[in-house]
């Protein structure tokens, strides 16, 4: 049976437990001292948000489209849920700041149902909560066709210390946090496309009931590097930061863009992520190509000392910012091409 909009108003409040108004959110217990207050969330007209002095505010905003982003037949929808917050908060962690407060808005078509929604919005909630972040708002209404939800997320950072895109320079080592491919690996075996010959499976197709999201986390439930974004832009150790979820080289493409720099790629430093079951290494170009990693790509000024894991997460220096505007990559043996910028293609149709 579908919701009416009241009811699935009312549901999100109950599920969201919106904090009461002059209820302080953003901290959690011991750590600082709350980033900011939501003084009126879900049942007024607007949120109200406090900001302090000595912070700006970051906002960015993501569509989770069902056919564009996910599937209802691939992804779960606690997958569902919890992607389309970690899209925004990634987007966070990648200018090193702090999440504050979440807006959903929320389309759902007529007969949905409400089993889908509660674990939909259920997963969501938690991640929200796992972040000390609050569901401080959104709006609901019919689809005509398909689930779209768009997320928005509000963060802080210190005044003037957001880490940008245009910050690289020539001399900068390049790093990447995590492993990349893993996602994109995902998508291929539940395709069971051709391309998933790319990887290194032998080329044996799989059905997408034989897709385990646990064997595929960084697809269904990627990590927000939250924690990292924010040691790095204290320890002053990015110079440039991005998330990766468009895939590597078209990222890197963006950063150097807004940098005006080039920079060079050695490919046997890419990290490879291993998934499925038995776990195997995806090959180079989904590393190189392959989108929605969420991990953070960043240079670091020459001279600065960058730890190989940060909060138990890898870092690995991949290549080096150069004065060019194009992106070389080095493979062995001794040979080196232009990398070009592959867009990750939302291919889920
Ligand atoms: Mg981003």
């Amino acid at each position: 049976v579908p919701l009416s909009e009241k009811a699935l108003i009312g549901k999100i409040r109950r599920m969201a437990k919106s904090p009461a108004r002059g209820g302080a959110v953003g901290s959690p217990v011991g750590v600082s001292p709350p980033a900011l207050r939501v003084l009126a969330g879900i049942g007024d007209d607007c949120a109200v948000l406090r900001t302090l002095a000595g912070q700006e505010s970051l906002i960015t905003t993501d569509f989770s489209l069902e056919g564009i982003h996910f599937r209802r037949d691939w992804h779960p929808p606690e997958s569902v849920g919890y992607r389309c917050l970690a899209r925004g908060l990634s987007d966070i962690a990648a200018m090193g700041g702090k999440p504050v407060a979440v807006f959903l808005s929320l389309a759902l078509p007529r007969g949905l149902r409400q089993s889908w929604v509660e674990r939909f919005l259920r997963s969501l909630i938690n991640l929200a909560e796992k972040f000390a972040v609050p569901l401080a708002g959104g709006d609901t209404s019919e689809s005509p066709n398909g689930v779209l939800a768009d997320i928005i997320v509000v963060g802080v950072v210190p005044k003037g210390k957001a880490v940008l895109r245009s910050g690289a320079r020539p001399g900068d080592r390049i790093f990447v946090s995590g492993e990349l491919g893993g996602s994109a690996a995902a998508v291929l075996h539940m395709r069971g496309a051709r391309g998933a010959r790319s990887l290194t499976d032998g080329g044996r197709k799989r059905k997408p009931s034989e897709v385990n999201p646990r064997d595929y986390l960084r697809h269904f439930y990627p990590e927000p590097r939250i924690e990292l974004g924010r040691k790095l832009r204290e320890d002053a150790l990015a110079a440039a930061m991005i998330d990766t979820s468009d895939g590597l080289s078209t990222d890197l493409a963006h950063l150097c863009e807004e940098s005006g720099v080039g920079a060079e790629l050695d490919a046997p430093l890419i990290p490879r992520a291993r998934v499925g079951s038995p776990a195997r290494q995806v090959d180079l170009d989904l590393a190189l190509h392959g989108g929605e990693d969420y991990e953070l790509l960043f240079t670091a000024p020459a001279g600065k000392r960058v730890p190989s894991r940060i909060g138990g997460v890898a870092i690995t220096q991949i290549g080096v910012i150069t004065r060019g505007r194009k992106i070389f990559l080095h493979s062995r043996p001794n040979l080196t091409h232009e990398l070009e910028a592959r867009g990750w293609e939302h291919f889920l149709g």
